[in-house]
């Protein structure tokens, strides 16, 4: 049984897929509590892996988002990404790094965003992109840390949204001060499209 938040078609926001069109399959829970989260992870609904295959294929796109929460938490996960394989699907997988289960290496694409309050629990080592949100004025020292744990072909930092205002002046100073890393603008929250 799989533990969802909820399933919705939009374009990606984010990263080197934006504007991509795909199925977000948000699953329920969390194994960090950041200070500024501001994804409502509580269980929804529960469905069956026919169930959630099937519902996925109610939608147009044929590119799948598994995300969270934590979706590399959910151990019935190796089934859904064999079976939206079988079903011909291009797989994403978002991921706060701190836990690389094998199946990771089965999907298409793994963008990891890393948490400077939680660092010293990342364990990933690969990815194929990198998102760091930039929260405070340590943002470039943290973006080295994980530049050197995790190898990525993309590096993107993101600018941080508190209280519905974007703070795009952080984001930008660290870019300034970073070398290979590109501004990934969450082209959802600047458009107004969910
Ligand atoms: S890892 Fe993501 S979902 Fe989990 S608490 Fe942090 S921001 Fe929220």
């Amino acid at each position: 049984m799989y533990h969802l938040v909820e399933i919705f078609e939009s374009l990606q926001g984010e990263g080197r897929n934006t504007g991509r069109p795909v199925v977000f399959v948000r699953f329920a829970g969390c194994n960090l509590a950041c200070p500024w989260c501001d994804t409502d992870v509580r269980q929804r609904f529960e469905l069956t892996l026919e169930d959630l295959v099937r519902e996925v294929g109610g939608f147009r796109a044929k590119s799948v988002i598994l995300t969270g929460g934590e979706p590399t938490l959910v151990k019935e996960m190796p089934a859904l990404v064999a079976a939206l394989k079988a079903a011909g699907y291009w797989i994403g997988v978002e991921t706060n790094g701190t836990n690389a289960p094998a199946w990771l290496g089965d999907v298409d694409y793994v963008a990891c965003s890393p948490k400077a309050e939680y660092a010293d629990r990342v364990v990933l080592t690969r990815a194929d992109e990198v998102r760091v949100v930039a929260s405070s004025g340590e943002t470039v020292d943290f973006c080295r840390a994980m530049r050197e744990r995790i190898a990525a072909t993309d590096y993107y930092v993101s600018p941080c949204e508190r209280n519905g205002e974007i703070d795009f002046a952080t984001a930008k100073d660290a870019l300034g001060r970073l070398d290979g890393w590109s501004l990934s603008v969450q082209l959802h929250k600047v458009l107004g499209f969910r």
